[in-house]
């Protein structure tokens, strides 16, 4: 049973039921210098509720979007496979809509210009609307035009008033972190051309739930999206989603298209009624599928640390790869610490040096590895995890070994062999 006093963000419906509780954590981006680590760390309750009636996955709102937001410090240019899906992406809309030098795009958290230089590139009108200073200026020098605001209804009133609606309205990996989404469906509403399309993309809680992706789940987001449910939101705005996608980003997210519901223009495709169908019946209209996710969650962290502890029991050493938001989640969920791992290592120079908030692994470069020669190397970022072990291949030469915790407790040797689970209990027990 969840907390009391709480309420669906959606609805309004009182929230009785918990989806995950991962604790209480500090925030995930944040990583501390070495005088820091005695002093006190802020941290908040990490602990997802899903609304009966709605079905809505939620967060409770214990930190503000603008505590978080002031100054990001994630630039998405910094990862080059979301800018190649960027490219491709605004390659196919650009083509789709017949896009050109009359239309405007207009995209909400906007970041460092990431995806909006590829419509500068091709003479598309763009706009940027970003939050976070840093990378807000970041896009401007780059020449996107950009306002540095909340998407909310000052804003798009103002944008209105200068005449400036939109044709293409892009919101990606924003909507779930709005703690007031029928205030942002407004806004989208009113921002958009009486013809124009929107499209959000979104980490798909389908895959969230299947693939047992509780390391996503962090207080930068709000809210967790089956398709059902957001297009019940959007109908209920006056919008309707025509069309819907299955892509591979950030574990697996979604693509929906909608359009004013009073444009008769746009023909419906078949896809949001087979997501939805495949919704119904894989069990994702039924609370009892939200009900088990939290003890598949505690099963993950006895798994991982029971493995830990018989390594750490034969004096073996490990290290984690990955000082990324998933990692802190998990680490600091699963309370491991340097008790169980030498150190992290993490490939951003600017992380390096420095220690993960909340259970203090130092962040190292990966070259402490060879230096190291640890026993087994933990993966945490599980998406990539055939490219780190191909980048890791060396530690075959000391006979290492890789662990990966999500989505179930796996072994590798050094070859990128999986070794059974028969194998894994013999070598450990
Ligand atoms: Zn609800």
């Amino acid at each position: 049973m969840g907390a009391k006093n709480l309420n669906c963000r959606s609805c309004g419906e009182p929230l009785k039921y918990t989806f995950a509780d991962l604790g209480v954590q500090p925030l995930c981006e944040s990583y501390l210098s070495i005088d820091q680590l005695n002093k006190m760390e802020p941290t908040y309750p990490l602990h997802i509720h899903f609304c009966k009636k709605c079905l809505l996955v939620q967060l409770e709102e214990s930190i503000t979007p603008k505590e978080i937001y002031k100054k990001y410090s994630y630039f998405s240019s910094s990862s080059k496979g979301w800018l190649k899906h960027s490219e491709n992406y605004a390659e196919m809309i650009a083509n789709k809509l017949k896009l050109d030098s009359k239309s405007q795009v207009i995209e909400i958290a906007s970041n460092d210009g990431y995806l909006l230089q590829f419509f500068a590139q091709r003479n598309i009108p763009v706009l940027g609307v970003e939050p976070a200073s840093n990378v807000a200026e970041e896009a401007i020098k780059k020449g996107i035009p950009t306002i540095i605001e909340f998407f909310d209804k000052e804003t798009a009133n103002y944008l209105v008033e200068q005449d400036k609606q939109a044709d293409l309205l892009i919101g990606n990996n924003i909507i779930a972190q709005v703690p007031d989404i029928h205030g942002f469906l407004d806004c989208m509403k009113a921002l958009l051309k009486p013809s124009g399309i929107i499209t959000l993309e979104f980490h798909y809680l389908k895959n969230l739930i299947e693939k047992n992706q509780f390391d996503t789940l962090s207080h930068e987001r709000f809210s967790y999206f089956s398709f059902t449910v957001i297009e019940k939101l959007f109908t209920s705005h006056d919008l309707s989603i025509f069309d819907v996608e299955e892509i591979p980003t950030h574990g697996g997210s979604l693509r929906i298209y909608a359009c004013h519901s009073e444009n008769q223009q746009i023909s419906k495709t078949n896809r949001p009624d087979e997501v939805r169908e495949s919704e119904r019946e894989t069990g994702f209209l039924e609370i009892q599928k939200y009900l088990s996710f939290n003890e598949k969650v505690k099963e993950t962290k006895r798994n991982l640390l029971d493995i830990l502890i018989k390594v750490k029991r034969k004096r073996k050493s490990v290290v984690g790869y990955g000082a990324h938001a998933e990692a802190h989640t998990l680490l600091n969920y699963c309370g491991i610490r340097t008790d169980f791992l030498d150190y992290l290592v993490d490939r951003n120079p600017n992380k390096q040096g420095k220690f993960q908030a909340g259970t203090h692994l130092p962040i190292l470069s990966s070259d402490k590895i060879q230096e190291t020669k640890p026993d087994y190397v933990l993966i945490l970022p599980w998406s990539i995890k055939k490219e780190i072990i191909n980048q890791m291949s060396q530690i075959g030469r000391w006979e290492g070994r890789f662990i990966v915790p999500i989505p179930k407790l796996e072994m590798y040797d050094a070859q990128g062999n999986e070794l059974t689970s028969t194998v894994l209990k013999e070598e450990v027990v």
